[in-house]
């Protein structure tokens, strides 16, 4: 009887229960198992939360004894390698204050404040040097419940560690833990305050990388201290570090801001203000091919296409409800004639307008509006970046006005839409169907016919998809598909919902069969987003060299000598009038290398070298910038070949 009494069970992932003394540890546990288990472990997840090894465990608990690579593990690994750094920062400079150490998607950073040192790439490598020697003293983190809150504050004060004096202050009713790192004799080396957990070991981490330094404030706020914050990122494996460094490096490759200084693609001025974008002519040529193949995609598809003010008085936003639920992205008003007006922050009233414009009957049914809307909204000067976050951009932006009998193949006909989208510029997609919230506008059976009609359609065109329960705005249901571009990355894109709301604020309707009136089913949908974002992403996606189709400039003739100049001009004169491509021509005086490797830096699809040979022949020699010397060619068969790669869309 008595030896039950200091027994607990805890439950094994695979089912099987194992009885321990009383007061056992996550360690006990692992231990008791095999003692090879116990040499290998670095935490637990108890009842689905991450703890230390030294948890003690309790009557019940479900418990993973976790390894290194497990899932889950990374955030121990991180958080570890985080006060690994901000130990080594305070080896180094002894005057460094520490702040905060979080991990973040990917990583973890850690801020610090540095008094007389702006820290720079040399401090970065010496910095890792000196956690390497952490790792290897193959110190212990301990967790250490602070037994008098107050005298700890004072110490930290006393430290001079202001930020974790305060912070402690702010949890002090929540049973603090420091974590001590000890050396092997059970020696205090360094503190931390922190709620953990973290590996038992610094001999653990293996595989780090400091990735950069910027500029930060204590607590987010300009008024607060300066601090500097350490960028950095730890995986299990070389390999996996080594595969995201690659990553990174790439996307640093391809990041649109850098190309826009190689490929004068488009310009922010601070004399304008943050967020506002100028399309320079390449970007612009870019755009301009966008929109036209648009435009033709959606008068393929009976769309008719409107345009609406950037200004309306303010009580069209307050019967839409933007002035109550989207007012913070809204820009402050402007007096015309002592009334107030705003500029729109969406396409959605506007489109309204002109279908209540007239009597609407079910037989003009349905009515697809598009405008390519530039719309204004509020975003935060922290979050603005390049063309894919911004304060002014124009959406691909679309309302469908229906009866419920045709919402199915409305839904359908947009399906299809985004699809050939996705292929057309080589997106891989994944779509999530979100459902009702819990708090929501509207009845239970418009949600129904709504959230079926959109399944229905993803059924119809066998279209996998995931549920997010609960993921809807609170006046629609609403399917979001996400793209990857050509490095794997996610980027929110197309977007349909089926608007229970509006409808009803502005009371639109049509005569239905009956004579009666009926409100009106209303679908928003936006399928590249904003086009700035979209056209960034595009940047990104294709690094800079965009296909021949949408290329600023398709092909660069280049005449080796003068004595080539005149048949040089008639190729260029032919591409430009007969193809209507975008052609240029290089007369200058520099050799051809220097020649064939400004068009390579342009990016410039097709490159056609023009000599003596050439023109004897009617030929041009070919040069792809990827696939390099494609050899001569008839003239007329490149003329082929280019029309061939510009209708279809390829991307060549
Ligand atoms: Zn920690
Ligand atoms: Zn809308």
């Amino acid at each position: 009887m008595t030896n039950t009494l200091n027994l607990i069970k805890v439950k094994l992932p695979d089912g099987n229960v194992k009885e321990l003394a009383n007061d056992s540890t996550v360690n006990d546990l692992a231990a008791s198992i095999s003692p090879k288990l116990a040499k290998v472990a670095i935490g637990a997840m108890v009842n689905d939360e991450l703890k230390d090894l030294s948890t003690i465990l309790a009557d019940g608990d479900d418990v993973k004894i976790l390894k290194e690579n497990d899932e889950g593990s990374l955030e121990l690994l991180r958080h570890s390698c985080a006060h690994v750094m901000a130990q080594a920062v305070q080896r180094l400079f002894p005057q460094a204050k520490i702040a905060i150490g979080p991990t973040i998607e990917d990583g973890f950073y850690y801020d610090f404040e540095i008094n007389n040192h702006s820290l720079n790439e040399d401090d970065l490598t010496k910095i890792e040097q000196e956690m390497l020697k952490i790792c290897k003293e193959e110190q212990n983190l301990v967790r250490f419940n602070i037994p008098d809150v107050n005298k700890q504050i004072n110490d930290f004060m006393a430290q001079g560690e202001k930020f974790k004096a305060e912070l402690l202050d702010e949890h002090k009713n929540e049973c603090p833990t420091l974590y001590l790192m000890t050396d092997k004799d059970n020696k205090i080396i360094w503190n931390d305050l922190c709620r953990g957990p973290h590996l038992p070991n610094t001999k653990f981490i293996k595989n780090f990388k400091l990735l950069k330094v910027s500029g930060s404030y204590w607590r987010a706020n300009e008024h607060n201290e300066h601090l500097q914050r350490v960028y950095a990122t730890a995986f299990w494996t070389k390999n996996d570090l080594d595969a995201y460094l690659k990553r990174i490096e790439e996307a640093k490759a391809r990041d649109h801001r850098n190309l826009t200084k190689q490929l004068d693609l488009f310009s922010i001025h601070d004399e304008v203000g943050p967020g506002l974008i100028f399309w320079h002519p390449n970007l612009g040529s870019i755009r301009t091919t966008i929109e036209d193949y648009w435009r033709a995609e959606h008068r393929a598809r009976d769309y008719e296409f409107v345009y609406t003010p950037h200004i309306a008085s303010e009580d069209l936003f307050a019967i839409s409800g933007h002035l109550v639920s989207y007012g913070e992205n809204m820009y402050s008003s402007m007096d015309i004639d002592d009334k107030p007006y705003r500029v729109k922050p969406m396409n959605c009233p506007g489109h309204i307008m002109i279908y209540k414009s007239k009597l609407r009957s079910y037989r003009d049914l349905p009515l697809r509006f598009f405008e390519l809307g530039t719309v204004y909204r509020y975003e935060r000067s922290g979050v603005l970046h390049g063309m894919m976050r911004v304060r002014g951009f124009t959406q691909d932006d679309s309302h469908i006005f229906c009866t419920p009998e045709t919402l199915t193949s409305e839904i359908n006909g947009i399906l299809d839409l985004i699809q050939s989208m996705a292929k057309t510029f080589g997106f891989n997609y994944k779509v999530y169907l979100s459902t009702r919230p819990e708090k929501y506008l509207g009845t239970d059976e418009e949600w129904e016919l709504a959230t079926s009609a959109l399944t229905n359609a993803l059924n119809l065109r066998e279209i996998a998809y995931e549920i997010d329960p609960g993921g809807g705005v609170f006046y629609a249901p609403k399917i979001d598909v996400k793209l990857y571009d050509a490095i794997g990355r996610e980027w929110q894109g197309p977007t349909i919902q089926v608007d229970l709301n509006l409808p009803n604020r502005f009371d639109v309707n049509y005569i239905g069969e009956d004579g009666n009136k009926h409100k009106v089913i209303m679908v928003h949908r936006a399928v590249l987003g904003s086009l700035e974002r979209f056209i960034g992403i595009l940047i990104e996606h294709y690094a800079g060299a965009f296909p021949t189709w949408l290329a600023p400039v398709q092909v660069m003739v280049i005449p080796i000598s003068d004595k080539h100049l005149e048949f040089a001009n008639n190729i260029y004169t032919k591409l430009k009038t007969e193809l209507k491509a975008r052609v240029k021509i290089d007369t200058g005086s520099e050799t051809l290398n220097y020649k064939i490797r400004q068009a390579q830096l342009e990016k410039i699809p097709y490159m056609l070298i023009i000599g003596d040979k050439e023109v004897e022949n009617n030929q041009v020699s070919v040069r792809h910038r990827k696939d390099g010397n494609l050899g001569n060619m008839d003239v007329a068969k490149f003329f082929d070949l280019l029309i061939s790669v510009i209708d279809g869309k390829t991307n060549t």
